[in-house]
């Protein structure tokens, strides 16, 4: 980067046009519709309108890719005068539902919080992009590599969005992914593995019990199969940031009325996966559990279903150059150096296609409750990072 490039630059950061074009995007309903059509109140279709329109104002070459009607990915491109390095800034367009959250869009600034649903996860990240861009364009300032500001749909279900991006080939050489991580530089996070277990049992009168078989207890052995899994897990070699996996039994359901001998129980598990470990890796250890703790009953029955949720976990080396960048940014505007650590939660990065680090405003304990907001010094603070990574990683 050129000396002082950053310096002056930053006064072009307009926080109040940030403010105002958050409050614009989470007016936009864009709640995930997971497997409904979009509708009203689901527009992931109106908020990729809304970003492509702010992007081609902003001088960006815009391309939208529908990845589901009425469900597309929008892609922003400022082209660089050498072109060689691309950098995406990247974030999720949907947000998560709102039942039970009567003001979710009574949009209100509080105490330096702007609340709505979707503020912090994570519409303040993409006005924070917006707010990069305003800034080269207001200094007349054009970089030398590619910068890519990149609107991503269905992050809060199946991730259809960010598969798609990796499916079509490397676009990017790095990214960012703005989840709220007040400003943390996350390069992993634990992946996640849900799956049903079910037993199978045979239905009998409850007078004669003896004739049935009882998929009720043939599920109480799977849970004591499992009695000491977290403390194995706990065991084991950690990820230097993620540490250690865990499992959770979360539901279960079984039984028809109390006079059955019940012949189905379920019980539905939650695995927290580290980098390397995969779906095949964590169903080869939960079935050598249940067919120990089966042994020698010829009666036992199970089976485990498909994954219900599986979500890869991210793990890029902490010296990409991005997540120098943004080490770097910390120590130039806010006078230290945050480290590295593991993102809460999962995210699009590993599906992405190239390294991808997660770095954002707010904080993940507003995403998802009925109380969501965003620090308001946090979203210009994330737009100050991302242009001292955009000008570092890209020069100027
Ligand atoms: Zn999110």
């Amino acid at each position: 980067m050129k000396p002082d490039l950053f310096a002056a630059l930053q006064p072009a950061i307009d926080g109040e046009w940030m403010v105002r074009v958050l409050r614009e995007m989470i007016l936009i309903r864009s709640e995930n519709p997971f497997d409904e059509p979009p509708r009203e109140g689901f527009r992931e279709q109106e908020m990729a309108d809304y970003l492509a329109g702010r992007l081609s104002d902003l001088g960006a070459a815009v391309e939208a890719r529908e990845v589901r009607p009425g469900r597309p990915n929008v892609f922003g491109l400022l082209k660089g005068k050498q072109g060689r390095t691309t950098l995406m800034l990247a974030g999720h367009m949907d947000t998560a539902r709102t039942d039970g959250y009567a003001d979710a869009y009574a949009v209100r600034i509080e105490n330096g919080r702007l609340h709505g649903r979707g503020s912090c996860d994570m519409k303040a990240a993409l006005a924070a992009y917006l707010g990069v861009l305003k800034a080269l364009r207001d200094a007349g300032v054009r970089l030398e590599g590619n910068l890519i500001v990149c609107g991503i749909v269905d992050e809060e279900y199946q991730m259809l969005g960010s598969k798609a991006i990796g499916r079509s080939g490397r676009m990017a050489d790095q990214g960012i992914i703005g989840e709220p991580t007040r400003l943390r530089v996350c390069p992993a996070n634990k992946g996640r593995v849900s799956t049903k277990i079910i037993t199978r049992g045979r239905a009998a009168h409850s007078s004669v019990p003896e004739t049935g078989v009882n998929a009720i207890e043939k599920m109480a052995k799977v849970i004591q199969a499992f009695g000491d899994y977290n403390a194995e897990l706990l065991a084991r070699p950690g990820h230097p940031l993620c540490g250690q996996g865990r499992f959770t039994p979360g539901v279960i359901r079984g039984g028809v009325q109390v006079n059955m001998v019940p012949d189905h129980c379920e019980l539905e598990v939650d695995r927290r996966t580290l980098p390397g470990e995969s779906q095949e890796s964590v169903y080869a250890e939960l079935h050598a559990r249940i067919r120990r703790a089966a042994a020698g009953d010829p009666d036992f029955a199970y089976e485990i279903t498909a994954p219900t949720w599986l979500i890869a976990p991210n793990d890029i080396s902490p010296e990409e150059p991005v997540v120098a960048a943004l080490r770097k940014g910390h120590e130039a505007i806010f006078g230290h150096d945050p480290g590295v650590e593991a993102f809460v939660a999962g995210s699009d990065a590993p599906y992405m296609g190239f390294p991808t680090v997660i770095c954002g405003p707010g904080s993940i304990r507003q995403a998802h409750t009925t109380c969501e907001f965003v620090e308001l010094e946090d979203v210009l603070g994330a737009a100050r990072l991302y242009l001292y990574a955009a000008l570092e990683l890209l020069g100027g």
